[in-house]
């Protein structure tokens, strides 16, 4: 009897190890593969409607743009097992029916949404626009007293130099008076992806290709945090 149960408790604590070596293993995979469990990000996808946002120099619309560079985003960070929520998934205005000032709506009706969210992280996706058309580079503004939007400011802005390799290597910068930025609750960054008025930049972006190099480094940035 005795003999057995010293079998049974040896089986036992044979067994407890393996269970224990299993789990250590799994996160060590989740770990490295860059996976985050329960992070919930909402990406916030600029303009759309009868909003185009920035117009390029070869008439591409900034909305347009958003959305495919959002979409790739949304699937980037679904690969890596984060919940996304988007303020849009097609060409449409966020304002209320019957809105005096649509663009006022849209806003409120957007920071509503990011709000309800209960994301962790916020990211709005934008194209930029320079009247010299030298002009280019990716940038990324955060809400300066905002230490974690700061942090994935620098994270997201240095991931997109090391992946994009741009011509002209931009710095984060504060947007306190953007209301996005302002208002939504949680940590948030505007990803300014490129300038529209830059004749190579706005080709790149609208290059699937390129679009998936901008996500995949969003995506590795805010994973890496
Ligand atoms: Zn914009």
């Amino acid at each position: 009897m005795r003999f057995f149960d010293r079998k049974k408790i040896r089986l036992l604590f044979g067994f407890t190890v393996f269970l224990v070596l299993l789990i250590l293993n799994c996160v060590m995979y989740c770990n490295k593969a860059g996976m985050k469990r329960d992070l919930v990000v909402v990406i916030d996808v600029g303009h759309g409607g009868n909003d185009p946002g920035k117009i390029g120099v070869d008439n591409v619309k900034e909305k347009d743009v958003n959305l495919q560079i959002a979409l790739c985003l949304k699937a980037q960070l679904q690969a890596r097992g984060v919940k996304v929520i988007l303020t849009r998934e097609g060409d449409v205005c966020l304002a209320t029916n019957g809105a005096t000032n649509k663009k006022v709506s849209d806003m409120h009706n957007r920071v509503s949404l990011i709000n309800a969210s209960g994301a962790d992280y916020m990211i709005s996706i934008h194209q930029n626009s320079y009247p010299e058309a030298e002009i280019s580079g990716p940038q990324v503004f955060y809400y300066g007293s905002s230490e974690m939007s700061k942090k994935l400011a620098e994270a997201i802005q240095a991931q997109l130099i090391v992946d994009l390799q741009p011509p002209k290597e931009r710095e984060i910068k504060t947007g306190n008076d953007l209301y996005i930025l302002k208002n939504s609750q949680c940590p948030g960054v505007i990803v300014e992806c490129g300038f529209l008025s830059n004749p190579t930049e706005c080709e790149n972006l609208q290059n699937p290709q390129y679009q998936q190099a901008v996500a995949a480094a969003i995506a590795r940035a805010i994973c890496k945090l």
